[in-house]
């Protein structure tokens, strides 16, 4: 019997309203492990070249890890891929989604759920357990995403499940829709919900209750115990409780050092005295001691979580200083379901149009009297979602002296250009064809990925070591994996991803995580593996 993993992959077809369930093999699992392993492994077995995104056969595949549904420390993401519009030509994207939705997915009995096909009307999934319905959703459709999960809650009688859906924006086909669950938790940078839409597709409602079959249950529940309360004692915790990812913004992203919520500026330091004002109590993914989340209490209602740097976004980083209008397009954003992230990217270099003047009086008009940037982007926010298809007619981005986009936002995130096409069409620019390689830090993202842990808690924090994972994987599903074992897989996927990506991989001698046996995985789990002579010793460092 297969031990951490199901073993079962869903698939379903919104076209002919079908659904099964294949096995997956244990040499496969051994080899991908999951998340993001598994869904690039499936697209390269389907996929010698990329298909449209508005194709019905683009899949969109939902992925877990053996350690998802356990009591394993921040083990609750889930890896999402397709085909995404967020280019001018179709390409191979993923993206991790944090909360709970994985481990109701597991515990449904699924390490994978393939999505194919499109519906003719809109419906919704309804998986209860290993039983798939396709659910009419007419009523749904246009609804906000809160209204969206609290009517199919009681529509099931039940608010425990999980509901994972679309706004407006999604069904309006925006390239930057996401889908969000529990009012909060949300998939960005893939245009996941322009993908639902085209399925016609408005939620996918999920509950299960089958518990993770462990080989030792025992070694592992001491082992999570030991973890979960060596994270809790990090200093580094208490920041991110505080601020969330925003504390890990660099400093020169953040425009301004200050050390934990000590705000430097004013501006920025009146920007987060109106929004901390608004925040009250914090949330967390499956199975997390961190609690990044924060939730939102505006004039006595709860509005549900915010994420501290998609607020930092929407505010200091598109030159908002007023935390009540960062609020306001977070709240636009969550009930329309935006990608925050994309939104502020566009909202940035809007911003930018108006301050360098290439946007044109008709952009502008409405907007030239407002002070307030706040107000001003809002205003703009609701005209690119709300206001017709050609709204904005730049000719062209800004470019910076060397050529690049100019764009205030979201550097390291994609950028979406912008030109004289409709607001439902705007676009990332392509990737460049050749890219290297060769930090840890992708390497750990994969490493988090495939297990579906939190990069934030393995990679930005280091509460986590490798070793730890190793233990954690082993404890789960008697695998008993080798540093080799390991590269092998990271590398295998970043070949995979790169070939569904057309993308060239720089086999060079800085990029050393791609040669097998010289990469730096090696050598810290080497150090690691020198320094901790039994498994009970390899504790978070
Ligand atoms: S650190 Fe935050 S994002 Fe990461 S698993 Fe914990 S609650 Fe989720």
């Amino acid at each position: 019997m297969i031990k951490g993993w199901t073993g079962k992959r869903l698939r379903i077809d919104l076209s002919l309203q079908k659904a099964w369930t294949e096995d997956i093999i244990l040499e496969d699992l051994r080899q991908w492990f999951g998340g993001r392993g598994l869904n690039a492994s499936f697209f390269s077995q389907h996929f010698q070249t990329p298909i449209s995104p508005s194709s019905p056969d683009n899949p969109i595949a939902f992925a877990v890890g053996p350690l998802t549904g356990t009591l394993a420390p921040s083990s609750g993401w889930t890896s999402i891929a397709s085909f995404s519009p967020l280019s001018d030509f179709p390409v191979y994207g993923f993206t991790r989604m944090p909360g709970h939705f994985g481990a109701s997915l597991k515990a449904a009995g699924f390490d994978q759920c393939i999505l194919q096909g499109k519906a003719d009307r809109p419906v919704y999934l309804w998986i209860d357990g290993g039983e798939v319905k396709f659910e009419k959703a007419d009523h749904l459709w246009g609804k906000e995403t809160t209204e969206t999960t609290v009517a199919v809650q009681e529509e099931k009688g039940d608010r425990s499940i999980e509901v994972l859906c679309i706004g407006p924006a999604g069904e309006g086909q925006i390239p930057f829709a996401n889908v969000i669950h529990r009012l909060s938790w949300t998939g960005d940078r893939l245009g996941l919900g322009y993908l639902f839409g085209v399925k016609q597709l408005k939620a996918i409602a999920i509950r299960g209750k089958k518990p993770v079959t462990l080989q030792d249950p025992k070694q592992f529940l001491n082992l999570c115990l030991t973890l979960k309360d060596q994270i809790q004692k990090r200093q580094k915790m208490v920041r991110v409780k505080e601020e969330g990812a925003l504390s890990l913004l660099a400093g020169d992203e953040r425009k301004g050092t200050r050390s934990s919520n000590q705000w430097v500026s004013g501006s920025e330091k009146q920007w987060a005295t109106s929004l901390w004002a608004n925040l009250s109590g914090w949330e967390s993914c499956f199975s997390c001691p961190v609690h990044c989340g924060r939730n939102i209490q505006h004039q006595e209602k709860c509005l549900g979580g915010i994420h501290l740097e998609k607020a930092w976004y929407l505010g200091p980083q598109i030159g908002v200083y007023n935390g009540e209008w960062t609020l306001r397009l977070h709240r636009f954003c969550q009930a329309q379901g935006l990608d925050p992230f994309l939104t502020a990217s566009l909202l940035g270099r809007i911003m930018e149009g108006v301050e360098t003047g290439t946007l044109s009086e008709e952009d502008l008009r409405h907007t030239e009297d407002v002070e307030d940037q706040g107000e001003k982007a809002f205003a703009l926010l609701r005209r690119m979602i709300n206001g017709g298809k050609k709204e904005f007619h730049l000719s062209a981005p800004p470019l910076s002296e060397n050529g690049a986009p100019r764009a205030k936002s979201v550097d390291p995130y994609p950028t979406p250009m912008w030109g004289d096409i409709p607001a439902t069409r705007w676009r990332i620019p392509p990737q460049p064809e050749a890219v290297e390689y060769c930090s840890r830090d992708e390497d750990l993202d994969i490493l988090a990925d495939i297990v579906s842990f939190c990069m934030i808690v393995v990679n930005r924090l280091n509460l986590m070591t490798v070793s730890n994972i190793i233990d954690l994987i082993n404890g789960a599903t008697g695998h008993a994996l080798t540093i080799e074992d390991l590269q092998e897989t990271i590398s295998n996927i970043r070949q995979m991803e790169s070939r569904l990506q057309n993308k060239k991989l720089h086999w060079n001698d800085q990029s050393t995580l791609l040669h097998l046996g010289k990469g730096q995985i090696s050598q810290i789990l080497r150090k690691e593996e020198g320094r901790n002579v039994s498994i009970s010793n390899r504790t978070a460092s």
